[in-house]
């Protein structure tokens, strides 16, 4: 103000706005600046893991205060420390084994929730844990100790935290309920576009991550359905967000779908196989490769660090079982159907329905398929992942079989 100001009529005119701007900034205060999602993201740098075969330390930098949570999981021996939503600068090399360290995993774990996961080459203690203020910096850091134990320790450790320790994500297991299809309600699409946020999924060739072929691959089915305007259509996730595999069944649920859609695309040790896949879920593997690729992607919680409570999926109720056998006669009617379509366009693996036991593919009453869009080990079916007009002809093939499954089911009055 102090050279700007001219004329007293001037200078009182731009004192005046200046009041007036600090006047509009108080009241704008409480909704302009309350911490958006973004602005809040705490901002991790400088992590750290040092010590040997019996004791060792893990620091990291934060720019801010932050509550944290904690707990263990077993097979293998795991600490998970949960942290407000934040972004992580970590340099690969950082995290390379060292101490009692075998492996760090990282990401975002819900809206609001980022995840660390250390692996430990075996049992463990935790003998302190905490976010502390830097003294000679700004800022704050994660201090985290662990010591090497006797098995009976952790296991002990482990029953303790069972008492009232955070859990994570809990996978809920609503009662099974059929309920009479509203007349008129459109055909209900959901699409599962596999793992996400802290579960990359499989790696390509070429550094392709599963995570991002299959929400691309599905955000892109997605649009091909709602074009044709006769479908609701919704999908798990719509952006890079970790997901528990019964949550994905519960959406699929309680969207009410008619058909739910899980994309991926495994890698596979075998040279030269190459192609897509259609699974429906069994108990009993078509065969061990098909066995192999449901176990890899049963994964998918574990890696998160989401504690797998053992839900009873048996449910003993004559009802239910009758209509998990319709349920499963219309997964194999549709996946025999989207076979023949996708094998007019894109290239499949021989013998390309297979079924196994996919705990995403596990609800009682919506039909269900898993497609492996192809293998990202196989260069060739990495290359075409990734190229839309591929995807453009895959996408198209799954909607004509959509298509043919609906006018079935309005035909057949379901
Ligand atoms: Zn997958």
């Amino acid at each position: 103000m102090r050279r700007l100001c001219g004329p007293l009529s001037d200078c009182l005119k731009r004192a005046g706005l200046l009041f007036l701007a600090v006047l509009l900034l108080g009241f704008a205060a409480p909704l302009t600046m309350r911490p958006s999602a973004h602005a809040d993201i705490l901002k991790a740098h400088d992590f750290l893991v040092a010590g040997d075969a019996v004791r060792t330390r893990i620091v990291m930098q934060l720019d801010d205060d932050a509550s944290l949570n904690w707990f263990l999981l077993r097979s293998p021996h795991r600490l998970v420390v949960d942290l407000p939503q934040t972004s992580f600068a970590i340099a690969p090399a950082d995290l390379k084994p060292r101490g009692l360290v075998t492996n760090v995993r990282y990401g975002k774990i819900s809206d609001d929730h980022s995840r660390m996961i250390f692996a430990v080459n075996g049992p463990f203690t935790v003998d302190g844990i905490s976010i502390v203020k830097n003294e000679s910096s700004s800022g704050y850091r994660l201090v985290a100790d662990i010591v090497a134990s006797p098995e009976a320790d952790f296991e002990a450790a482990l029953a303790k935290q069972a008492g009232g320790a955070p859990k994570a994500a809990a996978a809920t297991d609503e009662p099974v309920d059929m309920k009479p299809e509203a007349p008129g309600k459109p055909f209900t699409v959901v699409i599962d576009p596999g793992h996400g946020g802290i579960d990359g999924g499989a790696e390509g060739v070429s550094g392709t991550i599963e995570k991002n072929v299959t929400l691309a691959f599905g955000t892109e089915l997605r649009d091909a359905l709602e074009k044709v305007g006769k479908y609701k259509v919704f999908m798990t996730r719509d952006d890079d967000r970790f997901l528990p595999l019964d949550e994905r069944v519960r959406i699929a649920r309680q969207d009410d779908a008619d058909l739910f859609i899980s994309i991926h695309a495994d890698t596979i040790s075998v040279k030269g196989i190459r192609g897509a896949t259609v699974y429906t879920v069994s108990d009993k593997a078509s065969d061990a490769a098909a066995a192999a690729v449901a176990s890899r992607e049963n994964l998918s919680d574990d890696l998160a660090g989401v504690e797998i409570t053992e839900a009873n999926h048996d449910v003993a109720d004559i009802l239910v079982d009758l209509i998990r056998r319709e349920t499963h006669s219309f997964s194999i009617r549709f996946a025999r159907s989207l076979v023949g379509q996708l094998s007019n366009t894109i290239e499949m693996i021989n013998h390309p329905h297979r079924f196994a036991g996919f705990r995403v593919l596990r609800a009682p009453d919506v039909p269900s398929v898993l497609i492996e869009l192809g293998y990202l080990s196989n260069p060739k079916d990495e290359a075409e992942l990734r190229d839309p007009k591929w995807r453009a002809k895959a996408v198209d093939s799954i909607c004509k079989a959509i298509s043919l499954f609906a006018a079935a089911k309005v035909r057949a009055g379901g």
